[in-house]
């Protein structure tokens, strides 16, 4: 496998005054703060690929924010997919039980979604690639609706549909890459797993129409041909299906590989298809309860030691190509 792209941007690197004395290591911040004129249009370090994590979050309001985005590109990350954080964690509880207005709900979303777009554009504006929003419904809120909040299980399911139908507005018009959907992944009642199924579907719909992949949240498993099949038969292809938080295999949607290296060695071993995500949930109060924004880059440039070329150009090209349709490599350096 040839590089992916020219030298240019390495002899950048090396064109810096032998006294910044970098060898090729990335600035420190005290390095970057003292000459930043001439650090600001270096790539901090250049694995010489695209690095895409799939879907991590970002919260500028509670959490780091675009802090992460840049521990990220300092490693070498240059795509992200930002997915919308849960509703309820932005503090929007949208409908009500006792008046189900679907309609008025879904619009309540809108806020969510806005929120994502707006640090989406700020974190694109630091990346050597970009950024891009996925937006969708989180699973799990099937149960705040009903459990907590007093909702009849189908009235929950119109809501979350209702919140899909806006955010494929949002992909229709050019705003969002994907949609997010999925189903709990812990055990539930019939009649809200049924209900939950019923959401996930209405994404695959709305994905067909809009043209674009979704992405899942979804119980661990390593076959889900059932649910890919339910996503052909609204007319979405099965391989425009993402499962969020995957391990190293899985029939049906792609994976999209937690960054761990047990879990990458299998899907580089598999020679299929898949993507690499960290879930970084940028939420103070839960500090280390996925992987952080530096994960992704990290384990690039260990599986580019260890001679995984191929495997790299298929995570950060060819997988994101054929799933979303976005063009890693052209996007470099925008
Ligand atoms: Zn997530």
């Amino acid at each position: 496998m040839g590089k992916l792209l020219n030298g240019d941007r390495q002899r950048r690197w090396r064109a810096v005054p032998a006294h910044d004395d970098h060898d090729g290591r990335p600035p420190t911040t005290r390095e970057a703060k003292r000459f930043p004129s001439r650090i600001a249009h270096l790539t901090p370090m250049d694995l010489d690929t695209p690095v895409l994590d799939d879907h991590m979050h970002l919260d500028p309001d509670h959490g780091r924010g675009i802090d992460a985005v840049e521990d990220f590109a300092h490693l070498g990350g240059t795509h992200l997919l930002v997915v919308n954080k849960p509703s309820w964690h932005l503090g929007v509880e949208p409908g009500d039980p006792d008046a189900v207005d679907p309609e008025a709900a879904g619009e309540e979303f809108r806020e969510v979604f806005e929120r994502t777009i707006d640090v989406v554009g700020r974190a694109s504006d630091v990346l050597d690639g970009r950024a891009w929003p996925v937006l969708g419904v989180h699973p799990g809120l099937i149960s705040r609706l009903v459990d907590e909040r007093g909702f009849a299980p189908d009235d929950a399911r119109d809501v979350m549909q209702a919140g899909i139908d806006v955010a494929a507005e949002y992909v229709a018009d050019g705003e969002a890459l994907a949609l997010k959907s999925g189903r709990p992944h812990y055990e539930v009642p019939d009649a809200v797993w049924e209900a939950s199924n019923d959401v996930m579907r209405r994404a695959f719909e709305r994905g067909a129409e809009a043209g674009c992949a979704v992405q899942l949240h979804a119980e661990a498993s390593e076959d889900m041909t059932e649910v890919a099949e339910w996503a052909e038969e609204a007319g979405l292809p099965a391989d425009r299906v993402v499962k969020h938080y995957a391990g190293g295999r899985l029939a049906g949607p792609i994976p999209s590989v937690m960054s761990e290296k047990e879990r990458l060695r299998v899907a580089v071993e598999s020679g299929e298809p898949f993507l690499m995500e960290t879930d970084f949930v940028d939420d103070p109060d839960r500090p280390g309860a996925v992987l952080g924004p530096k994960t992704v880059p990290r384990r690039v440039r260990w599986l580019l030691e260890e001679g995984h070329e191929d495997a790299v150009r298929r995570a950060h090209v060819e997988t994101p190509r054929a799933v979303y349709g976005i063009d890693t490599v052209g996007t470099l350096g925008e």
